[in-house]
């Protein structure tokens, strides 16, 4: 989508009744909720019928449901969603559901620049794009008769950790790995797991300053991941895979979590540095995005990971987070998306913070 494309857009929107909507999942009563509170309407897009499950939480329940039979179908109904204004805040499944491909064509103003897609989704890129920015990351094994350590076996697209598997020789990665999916391998880096929910603003000057704008952190979490993070309940990782019982990396949840205080001047420092080359690469990150990150017994982060927008590691913290708690009382990621949206349409710098 070009700018001209994204202002033409919204010369014809209503500015006094801007929309927000997303697709109902994710983190969606927490971006409907955070919407609410800054006064937007909003509108949530649905397979089937989900009005009885939004009853329950009348408090993040959309305004308006879009109901759909596939979420592909959101394409042929762009024009309908511009004549209600709408502004998509898009999130992990919002992208997976309708397809990278489909989301970077989406013929609507969406909250956050596009380009980072293609910066996040290819690891290659991934990897230049943090390195770049003077972040250490996991090694990477090109060659797996090379493993002499414990590593980590991912496979490219695999949703929510799926399939990954830990190797300690190459005699188990060889046992283990499914030739027919492209994957990488990586040092398992040994540490404390902490996934940092930031939000940079390319036009207010609210947080730590930058360059240009200003950086916030919102909150963090760790994922809880079945079977891995309670695998040990059962035995030693070893006696488990003796008898074919293998960890795994699924996403079930969030856990809510603070960091010592002497390393918060660290995770500025790589943020600030995430955007800066964000900003030399493709004309720079906008909104929130997440790091995922190892903290080593010597106090060093490796980043295993960007995720360019809200993640659901936010949803702990619909009522505000330890951190955001000193920003603003109540503040989520979800209304600050949306506290963005509002002062960037009354300062009539939509166009910089959308794509
Ligand atoms: P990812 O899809 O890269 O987010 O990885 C899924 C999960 O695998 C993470 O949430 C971590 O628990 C784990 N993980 C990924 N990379 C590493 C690594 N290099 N070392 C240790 N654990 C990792």
């Amino acid at each position: 989508m070009s700018k001209k494309n994204i202002s033409d857009m919204l010369t014809s929107y209503d500015k006094k009744d801007l929309r927000i909507c997303t697709v109902c999942s994710h983190s969606s009563l927490q971006i409907f909720n955070g919407a609410k509170k800054e006064g937007f309407k909003t509108l949530g897009i649905s397979i089937g019928e989900k009005k009885k499950f939004y009853d329950a939480f009348p408090l993040g329940k959309p305004d308006e449901f879009l109901i759909v039979d596939d979420y592909k179908e959101i394409l042929d109904l762009t024009a309908t969603l511009r004549d209600k204004n709408v502004i998509i805040v898009p999130h992990g499944s919002f992208v997976e559901y309708l397809g990278a491909d489909k989301f970077m064509e989406l013929d609507l103003p969406t909250f956050g620049n596009r380009d980072v897609l293609m910066w996040e989704s290819d690891r290659k890129m991934e990897r230049k794009w943090l390195e770049g920015a003077d972040l250490t990351m996991p090694k990477e094994i090109k060659d797996p008769h090379y493993i002499e350590q414990p590593v980590i076996v991912k496979y490219h697209g695999a949703k929510g950790g799926k399939g990954f598997f830990i190797a300690k020789t190459y005699g188990e990665f060889k046992k283990r790995v499914d030739k027919k999916q492209k994957y990488s391998i990586q040092e398992f880096v040994m540490g404390t797991r902490y996934y940092l929910h930031y939000f940079y603003s390319p036009i207010q000057n609210n947080g730590y300053k930058m360059k240009k704008g200003s950086l916030q952190l919102i909150s963090m979490d760790r994922r809880d991941e079945t079977t891995i993070d309670e695998v040990q309940r059962l035995g030693s990782i070893q006696e488990l895979e003796e008898l074919g019982i293998h960890p795994t990396f699924v996403v079930t949840g969030n856990i809510p979590i603070v960091m010592r205080e002497s390393l918060l001047p660290k995770v500025f420092q790589m943020g600030e540095a995430v955007v800066d080359k964000s900003i030399e690469l493709f004309g720079g990150i906008v909104g929130s995005f997440c790091l995922e990150t190892v903290v080593t017994e010597n106090l060093e982060f490796k980043v295993f990971e960007i995720s360019a927008r809200i993640v659901a590691g936010t949803n702990p913290y619909i009522s505000g987070s330890p951190y955001s708690e000193l920003i603003q009382p109540d503040l989520s990621t979800g209304r600050r998306i949306a506290q963005e949206i509002k002062y960037a349409n009354k300062k009539k710098m939509l166009d910089k913070i959308l794509s």
